[in-house]
């Protein structure tokens, strides 16, 4: 009876959609062909949601919002039977995958993820996207029909809002009336700091592994309950490049397997199809690499799917625009190109559905079974429980399984820190990753103590391994041993039970210390920090840390306020009952030194990095919620600099910078923070002792260079001599110092170019160097090795009443870098107090 009326309900329905009103084209519902102009934002979202109103075979889902408020949207498109048990599909698939426990078939559709519009400014992809949505769902297209039969297909229209009509508002508020297809005219000349990055700066192409914003922790966080068998990335090049799609460029990082590298150009030969058959003109197998994790083909590589970025030539080209070969491009055309692929590939992976199913299933089982990597076991030693936190939520972040403790105690493994093999004794609270799990493949390629890198061209770091971005000292065994506890999550701290402390002492190790200190500063509590190591309660407190006394902070409700913060914060603070402490100095001694609450402000605008700029930018609004205030370079000179204590000059191109402001605020005693370039900006400028430290010529290697004839091929390859694509260095440490506070004696930098230093002169302090041999992983050409000797790379200056810190390289770095936040906060906070 029941299977009867359901039956008729499904004729019912069935004949409805036969009958449907007809779905309106993207050209109908905007009033405009595709590619006559740029479609704002809101308008892709509202033909989206009409097409999920209209459609029987889609379901929208909202899974988040851009820092500016607009939605992120993901359309599910299926056939009118699979649509309606979307949920169970995506949970056989993900029990395919081994992620979910429970019996799975292979016998389901393949789910093919197109991603557009990642870059703000490389705008045609969004409007393609509609245009491929309006494909797939129109009642007409038989095809369609026939591969929804096998598959789902997803699409997220535009994964940067924000970016998107940043570029896109620029280009509609400076075109004429035609559009100026001469590349010289200022429709082509996009302003700082430019569509491609989102609100705070960041490159969305760079983040999927590390997550540090908003949109890509929504957005992988969904991708990570499908985890789609093809993911495709929408981009757009130089637009004197035609159109690139798979199979990538080498280096390949060398657990993508034969499958994924096979498959790629099964679908790039489909693709070629289609261009073949328009004359368009394309390549492959040049340029876009496979290597660094977090870029939107490299990530769902390593998540078992057939991860691509296809680049239409296009950034900067407006409407339309004269190209080098003398054609004129148009957005319309661009437009085609990305609808094209975007078809030819959900046709050529339903085509290959069950193989692609199948093979999907054999990634997982394998991962499971046999997992890459030489070390199957890693054990992360906790020194600090919020620091061994935050690597375990970004692991939890990437579904990446881990424990606690080990059954037993002594094991013997590779020790990443002094790259020998050392027996040592595992504790309850050190993170146990065992390598037999589903994300085995994303697990070692983050955790390898060195990257494989080839030695060629590659266009990206080559160098991230986790435990010395996050500072942790770390083993791998080559024994499989399961953590004693499975449950993962995060260490909290036991609740406070003293409720009135002479002074209260919070550690000062890492981000959340920093954010905790950010806290009580805005509470307007008094925080004050020991020079010197102590001893009290029991602990053992490293210089640095922060002492929250009740002197100076005589309020009826100071312990509540305290002890409310850091239970907010899920912070560890300890409570002291007196000033005398066991060990070093007391609480009143001199040695303690009060912080004054800085007022910081961050230079920004033209000729400076943008991405650079804005990672200072998040860090402050966004993850220790201090107040900043953004100042423009070229005004640096007409205001009150007097009004801030710290200035932070980002990396940038400090052209005609005129330091005699500067120097005169310092000397009155500002404290500025000079990163990367800005380094360089201030040698040779009066008062500033900074040196840069050349190359030593090696002559013989010089002569050699200058006899051979160079040959023309070679001209990449000779490049790579001197170059630096972010490899890991390994400083000495002076911790006494307050720019090394809550570090051991050494630090690990990612280092991006082969900048180093003369040590600073008398009065002033070296407090990163590197004497010898500090190189330690990812890609260095033997000349800068070479050069990176003997100098200084953290350094601080005395000037006047004032100080000047010298970051040599970015302690930021696109935000993943997680340990350069301390050494950050620390010349922000504790230098110069
Ligand atoms: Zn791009």
């Amino acid at each position: 009876m029941l299977k009867k009326l359901l039956f008729i309900l499904l004729t019912v329905f069935g004949c409805t959609t036969v009958f449907a009103q007809q779905i309106q084209s993207p050209a109908e519902f905007l009033g405009y062909k595709l590619g006559e102009k740029f479609t704002p934002h809101y308008r892709v979202v509202d033909y989206f949601r009409y097409v999920a109103k209209t459609a029987t075979n889609v379901d929208l889902k909202q899974f988040g919002t851009t820092n500016e408020g607009r939605p992120l949207l993901a359309m599910f498109i299926a056939s009118p039977e699979n649509i309606k048990r979307l949920e169970e599909i995506r949970h056989n698939n993900l029990r395919l995958a081994g992620v979910e426990s429970g019996t799975a078939t292979t016998n389901t559709p393949v789910i093919t993820w197109l991603s557009y519009n990642v870059h703000g400014n490389e705008p045609s992809s969004s409007e393609a996207a509609m245009w491929t949505l309006f494909d797939l769902v129109d009642p007409a297209n038989t095809k369609a029909a026939e591969w929804l039969r096998n598959s789902v297909v997803v699409i997220d229209p535009c994964l940067n809002p924000d970016g998107r009509d940043r570029y896109t508002n620029f280009y509609n508020s400076v075109r004429g009336m035609m559009p100026d297809a001469s590349p010289t005219s200022r429709e082509h000349m996009e302003p700082w700091p430019g569509g491609r990055v989102n609100h705070y700066y960041f490159d969305l192409n760079r983040d999927w592994a590390w997550q540090a914003q908003k949109e890509t922790q929504a957005r992988v966080a969904l991708f990570n309950q499908w985890l789609p068998e093809v993911h495709v990335d929408f981009h757009e090049q130089g637009y004197n490049n035609p159109y690139y799609f798979a199979p990538a460029a080498e280096p390949y990082h060398k657990d993508i397997t034969q499958w994924q590298r096979d498959f790629q150009v099964t679908i790039g030969k489909n693709n070629a199809k289609y261009f073949d058959q328009n004359g368009w003109m394309y390549f492959t197998k040049q340029e876009f690499d496979l290597l660094y994790p977090s870029y939107g083909d490299t990530y769902p590589l390593y998540n078992g799917s057939i991860g691509m970025t296809y680049e239409q030539g296009g950034i900067s080209a407006g409407l339309a625009v004269v190209t080098r070969s003398g054609d004129t491009l148009t957005l319309a055309q661009r437009v085609s190109h990305h609808h094209t692929t975007s078809l030819s590939t959900v046709e050529i992976v339903s085509a290959n559905a069950q193989k692609v199913v199948d093979e999907f299933k054999k990634f997982f089982d394998n991962s499971r079974q046999n997992p890459p990597g030489i070390y199957k076991t890693y054990v992360i030693k906790n020194d600090n429980n919020e620091k061994v936190n935050e690597l375990a939520k970004m692991l939890t972040r990437n579904g990446i399984q881990f424990g606690y403790g080990l059954a037993n105690k002594s094991v013997t493994g590779y020790n990443y820190f002094t790259g020998t093999t050392d027996q040592y004794n595992v504790d309850a609270n050190d993170l146990v990753v065992n390598a037999y799990q589903p994300k085995s493949v994303l697990l070692h390629v983050l955790l390898e103590p060195k990257t494989f890198i080839p030695d060629s061209n590659t266009y990206d770091i080559t160098a991230w391994a986790l435990p010395y971005a996050y500072g942790l000292k770390a083993y791998g065994i080559k024994e499989s041993f399961k953590p004693a506890t499975t449950s993962w999550g995060v260490i909290k701290p036991a609740p406070l039970t003293n409720t009135r402390a002479y002074a209260y002492v919070s550690a000062w190790q890492s981000i959340a210390d920093v954010k905790f200190l950010s806290a009580l500063l805005k509470k307007k509590i008094k925080v004050r920090y020991s020079e010197t190591p102590f001893e009290a309660g029991g602990k053992k407190f490293t210089a640095g840390s922060l002492l929250v006394t009740r002197a100076g902070n005589e309020r009826i409700d100071f312990d509540r306020v305290v002890s409310q913060i850091a239970a907010d914060l899920g912070h560890e603070i300890t409570p002291l009952s007196s000033g005398f402490v066991d060990k070093g100095s007391d609480i009143g001694s001199y040695d303690v030194k009060y912080i004054k609450e800085p007022r910081v402000a961050l230079v920004s605008g033209d000729g400076i990095n943008s991405e650079a700029m804005g990672e200072v930018w998040h860090l402050f609004e966004q993850q220790i919620g201090y107040p900043i205030s953004l100042i423009r370079y070229q005004d640096i000179n007409r205001i009150k600099l007097a009004d801030f204590d710290v200035v932070i000059m980002p990396d940038g191109r400090y052209n005609d910078l005129s330091s005699d402001n500067l120097q005169s605020w310092v000397r009155d005693g500002g404290k500025l923070i000079a990163l990367e370039n800005a380094v360089a900006a201030l040698v040779d400028k009066k008062g500033f002792e900074i040196k840069k430290k050349e190359a030593k010529k090696d002559d013989k290697a010089d002569a050699k260079t200058k006899t051979a004839v160079k040959i023309y091929a070679d001209r990449n390859r000779d490049a790579i001599r001197s170059s630096i694509p972010g490899a890991i260095f390994k400083l000495d440490m002076d911790n006494t110092h307050p720019l090394g506070f809550g570090f051991p004696n050494y630090y690990y930098s990612l280092k991006l170019s082969d900048d180093i230093y003369e040590m600073l002169g008398e009065d002033n302090w070296n407090v990163g160097t590197i004497a010898k041999n500090g190189y330690v992983a990812g890609f260095a050409g033997f000349q800068s090795k070479q050069k990176i000797n003997n100098g200084m790379l953290l350094g601080v200056q005395s000037l006047g009443r004032g100080s000047v810190v010298y970051l040599v390289d970015d302690p930021l770095f696109r935000s993943f870098w997680e340990n350069g936040k301390l050494l950050f906060s620390n010349a922000v906070f504790m230098v110069g107090q």
